[in-house]
């Protein structure tokens, strides 16, 4: 059974706890890194033993800016513990990824998430959709409990905020606010948003060039709030940063012409990850719940930002893609 509480709950559940696992989603954004990484530098601050982690564990070269990436450990080395594991940004178990020992030998596990499409899982639950990340929400709780909210920790928090909300784009007053409360605790904010948002190789530019001009438009798809679709087979993506290739979905959400993007990535051959971006085409032509075709493919996500994994070759992951998007 699965126990919802809110930030006051979450904090009681970590005040029993003197060593924790915290775990973020496979393949983590900045939320899922940032989130765990200010969570896990605030117990550490608190006198408890964490281990932080994700499967498998190496951080990509992209987020290393976040404070507290250098003390990710390989989920390989963690030891299994009758303590609490904490899982943060995950919207299902499968986004812990091979997590089963810990999961099975943990006392307690705390699930703190703000994906609209999460089952529910773990003993004790923070689920808000509302919340513009799942920083946010350790926020919240970090201050209900009284732990300390250095500037390390609230720029690991802001990481996730700024990302996920798109530069503040969305999110509203709640985002704002939390923001306004990281700058207070001395979160730094201009570095982290140049090396999260902005920077790239040079060498990435040509490939981006090549990339872009592949990108397919179905303008009258979907009741006519059009898609706009781009692929990276794994031959290409096999010689890029994971970085550059998650950063291409923010190029297609920007074509006036399409309220739907469709991000394909080959990361193994004949496994697409695929991203999913949904806007508000305005009167009569609201936003595409994208999470529901993605929660059908076996992923989740938000109604307007959502992934799944989908196997196959390249027309016939399309095809599944395409039938589900109404
Ligand atoms: P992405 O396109 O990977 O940036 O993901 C967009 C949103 O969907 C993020 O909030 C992800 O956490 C969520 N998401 C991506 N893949 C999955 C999945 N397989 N299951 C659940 N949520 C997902
Ligand atoms: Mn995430
Ligand atoms: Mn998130």
């Amino acid at each position: 059974m699965t126990i919802p509480v809110d930030s006051g709950g979450a904090a009681d559940v970590l005040a029993r706890h003197d060593v924790v696992t915290v775990l973020c989603h496979v393949r983590p954004d900045a939320d899922a890194l940032g989130s765990s990484a200010g969570l896990a530098r605030a117990l550490r601050g608190s006198g408890a033993t964490v281990h932080h982690s994700f499967d498998p564990g190496v951080v990509p070269d992209a987020l290393r800016v976040i404070p507290g990436a250098g003390q990710v450990v390989p989920l390989s080395e963690v030891p299994a513990h009758d303590g609490l594991v904490v899982t943060l940004d995950c919207a299902s178990p499968d986004r812990v990824g091979d997590w089963g020992r810990l999961a099975a030998a943990a006392s307690e596990i705390l699930v703190v998430d703000h994906h609209g499409s999460n089952p529910g899982f773990g003993s004790h639950i923070l689920l808000d959709p509302q919340a513009a990340s799942t920083s946010s929400l350790v926020l919240d709780v970090l201050q209900a409990g009284g732990y300390d909210v250095d500037p390390d920790v609230a720029t690991s928090l802001y990481a996730g905020l700024v990302t996920d909300t798109g530069s503040f784009r969305w999110g509203g007053a709640g985002a704002h606010d939390t923001a306004s409360r990281l700058l207070a605790s001395g979160a730094e904010t201009a570095r982290l948003g140049y090396a999260l948002l902005d920077a790239h190789p040079f060498s990435w530019l040509s490939v981006l060039g090549s990339l872009l001009g592949s990108a397919r438009l179905e303008e009258d798809a979907v009741g006519g709030r059009g898609i706009v679709w781009l692929a990276v087979p794994h031959h290409v993506i096999a010689t890029v940063a994971e970085g550059e290739v998650e950063s291409l979905v923010s190029h297609l959400r920007g074509v006036r012409e399409a309220c739907v993007a469709v991000l394909l990535k080959e990361y193994r051959p004949q496994e697409w990850s695929v991203s999913l971006r949904s806007r508000d085409g305005g009167p009569g032509r609201g936003v595409v719940d994208v999470s529901a075709a993605a929660t059908a493919l076996g992923g989740g996500g938000h109604p307007a930002a959502a992934g799944c994994t989908v196997h196959g070759d390249l027309d016939s992951v399309t095809a599944r893609v395409r039938d589900l998007l109404v």
